[in-house]
């Protein structure tokens, strides 16, 4: 069910809990990729310019939970964020529930914005403690969730608060609105042909979305080094590449799953190889089985042109780990390839989502992140979305 928007919540006087997702890579001091504040700014925006009160709060890194740590504090994103906003950003205690960070909730006037301190210093937030959660609730009229990237977790802020706020609106921010109406709505109403694409480093780390996605896919394609299990699983010689010797049974069972279902199961047929994962290593193209001594470090050019040609003729593309060592060249030509193709079915008419930490990291770096349908902020999320998996923190949310 669509969840009800932001949009459509009448905010004038009123303050609007957000939990945002501001877990922001940060070295000495200084934001590196302050991506994750970007994308909140129009939800942001929406409370503000219609005269709400937004009161922000998120985690940042992994602290103790015993109190302020000062290399996880939210301090900097409070000041980047009111650059990007031009407009003052509060951030009143080193505490989110203390009676200093409550009186300055009290004193806001309409238009203005506070963030409050790491949710992580309580251990009540990963515990999802109602205690927690309802001195949090106090702060607010009503509560937004624009933090799909911690969708998957049952956090205090992202259950037991809204929650405990009820029957007070619950309402989902515009970034989390776009990852659902892209990532569920893709699955869910796929056009077809719909292909998926898996890459990465381990089959055991995308089993659970295999086998939800071949009930769901006309085509599945599967690149990186998790391709590897499963050509060994069946009988292909892979060299030194890197296999999850433990996932072989596993492996075979999805193939075989594959099959029984009629579905297209793509795997690569030839590789560019090198004698070891690190730069520079000798280089050699190979067709079919791998020689000992050779490790598989990305799809080779006839399977770039099998996946491309799969991937241009589909309605619906989704995508989630690298085809090959993408950090490393030449071994990120494979992925190129692939992400030139989903642009080229994006162009075409598809529904393009691309999901995944590492996905959404080359897509940026090849400079193709504008030309897809949809990049999931999401790494966690956005897997656990393609495996299916049930979000409580969803159910919290009033329906549109
Ligand atoms: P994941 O986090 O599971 O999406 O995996 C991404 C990582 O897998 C990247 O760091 C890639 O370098 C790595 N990777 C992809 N293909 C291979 C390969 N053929 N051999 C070794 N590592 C790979």
């Amino acid at each position: 069910m669509p969840k009800r928007s932001i949009r459509d919540l009448p905010v004038a006087g009123r303050r609007v809990l957000v939990r945002v997702d501001f877990n922001v890579p940060i070295e000495e001091g200084r934001i590196t990729d302050d991506r994750r504040i970007r994308s909140a700014i129009p939800t942001i925006r929406s409370v503000l310019s219609r005269g709400g009160r937004a009161i922000l709060m998120s985690h940042l890194g992994r602290p103790e939970g015993q109190g302020f740590e000062a290399d996880a504090t939210l301090r900097p994103v409070a000041a980047r964020l009111a650059e990007l906003l031009g407009t003052p950003v509060g951030f009143p205690s080193e505490d989110c529930i203390d009676a200093k960070a409550a009186g300055a909730v009290q004193a806001m006037k309409d238009g203005e914005v506070l963030l409050l301190e790491n949710l992580r210093f309580h251990k009540g937030e990963k515990k999802g403690d109602a205690g927690f959660a309802a001195k949090l609730a106090a702060l607010g009229d009503a509560y937004c969730n624009d933090a799909f990237g911690t969708c998957h977790r049952t956090d205090a802020s992202m259950h037991a608060v809204p929650m405990a706020m009820k029957p007070r609106p619950a309402v989902a921010g515009f970034l989390l609105e776009a990852e659902l109406k892209y990532l569920q709505g893709a699955i869910a109403g796929a056009r077809r042909p719909f292909v998926a694409i898996l890459g990465g480093a381990k089959v055991s780390d995308k089993l659970a979305a295999i086998r939800n996605l071949l009930e769901k896919v006309d085509v599945l394609v599967v690149g990186g080094a998790m391709a590897y299990t499963l050509l060994k699983a069946q009988g292909v010689a892979v060299g030194a590449s890197r296999v999850e010797d433990a996932m072989l049974g596993e492996a075979r069972s999805v193939i075989e799953l594959a099959r029984e279902k009629g579905k297209r199961l793509l795997l690569p047929s030839d590789h560019v190889c090198g004698k070891a994962l690190e730069a520079g290593t000798p280089t050699s193209p190979v067709t079919g089985a791998i020689p000992e001594g050779w490790m598989g470090l990305d799809i080779g050019p006839s399977t770039s042109k099998e996946f491309g040609d799969a991937i241009r003729a589909a309605r619906t593309v989704v995508w989630n780990g690298p085809m090959g060592v993408f950090e490393m060249p030449p071994f990120d030509r494979g992925t190129r390839e692939v992400a030139r193709a989903v642009v080229d079915a994006t162009a075409a008419g598809a529904t393009t989502v691309a999901g995944g930490g590492d996905t959404a990291a080359a897509v940026e770096a090849f400079g193709l992140a504008e030309k897809l349908s949809h990049v999931s902020t999401g790494g966690g999320a956005s897997l656990e979305m393609l495996e299916g998996r049930h979000f409580q923190s969803l159910d919290a949310l009033d329906e549109a």
